[in-house]
């Protein structure tokens, strides 16, 4: 058996940004971060507790996760998903790009696509 130090994370508004889940959340304490990972879907990210960001068009604090694409080009021009990163969104700034989000949870594309 392994023994898993993890305490149920209990913050406010705190959802995946991968599946919407927010029960199903568990967070390891280190230094000053949580890492935070989702039971159903597996998705993993670092929470700082004392520093949610502020957004840095309108410098409010609404702020709602989402899973962002790090793509790579691979041979030809096809570009693969090589990895996945939490970013926050504004939810008044970015609220188009929140709405659909949510629909689908597919991981956001940057908006600027390696070209070399
Ligand atoms: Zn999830
Ligand atoms: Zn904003």
């Amino acid at each position: 058996m392994v023994h898993r130090d993890a305490t149920l994370v209990s913050m406010e508004g705190l959802s995946c940004p991968a599946c919407g889940e927010e029960e199903l959340l568990s967070g390891v304490p280190h230094a000053d971060i949580i890492e935070v990972s989702c039971e159903p879907c597996g998705q993993k990210w670092h929470r700082d507790p004392h520093a949610l960001p502020n957004c840095d068009r309108c410098d409010g604090n609404d702020m709602e996760g989402a899973v962002k694409a790090v793509v790579e080009k691979s041979r030809g021009s096809q570009l693969s998903i090589v990895a996945t990163q939490v970013v926050y969104l504004c939810r008044d700034c970015d609220e188009t790009i929140l709405a659909s989000y949510r629909i689908g949870r597919s991981p956001l594309m940057p908006a600027e696509l390696p070209t070399t």
